[in-house]
């Protein structure tokens, strides 16, 4: 198991302006980003930390402790969903040093090249989208999220016409 705590202290610093960059224009995507980065999402584990939550069981498999490392990433239900984003928008072939695994999908992506910007907003969604599952007790999908990421996108395409969203032109006529 990949220990956060282990990189965030190698890589706080560059992951946080990274996405405090991609995330400046939106305070609910960066809400969330921000009690990621500071450890103080209410998981389940955390809730029964502070005797909020009867158990601190995963809200989507039941199975494992919903530790922040777990739902936004080792959760099977969770991870098959990124590996399915990432084969149907063909991420590995199209964004530079794209590698699946926790730093990505819980911190960011920190290379500075002309996709950082759009690909850490995009995958702050896919973040939300899966903790509001988790609030809402419903189970995320790759349709779910195809739903909210192209409405988002939209949003942000149009605050800032700079934002690279190449990469989501496959989901674009769903
Ligand atoms: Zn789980």
């Amino acid at each position: 198991m990949t220990s956060l705590n282990r990189i965030e202290l190698n890589f706080l610093k560059p992951y946080y302006s990274a996405q405090y960059e991609a995330l400046s224009r939106d305070t609910s995507l960066r809400a969330l980003q921000f009690k990621i980065m500071h450890r103080i999402v209410a998981t389940n584990r955390l809730l029964f930390k502070i005797k909020i939550s009867p158990y601190d069981l995963c809200s989507f498999c039941f199975t494992f402790s919903e530790t922040i490392e777990h739902i936004f990433w080792e959760c099977t239900i969770v991870k098959n969903i990124w590996f399915q984003i990432t084969t149907e928008l063909d991420l590995e072939n199209k964004i530079p040093n794209f590698k699946l695994g926790p730093k990505l999908t819980i911190l960011g992506y920190v290379e500075k090249n002309c996709h950082q910007i759009a690909l850490n907003i995009f995958l702050a969604i896919v973040r939300q989208y899966i903790f509001r599952c988790r609030l809402d007790s419903s189970e995320p999908s790759v349709n779910g999220i195809k739903n909210v990421a192209i409405y988002r996108c939209g949003i942000h395409k149009n605050i800032n016409n700079k934002l690279n969203f190449e990469f989501m032109h496959g989901w674009a006529d769903l």
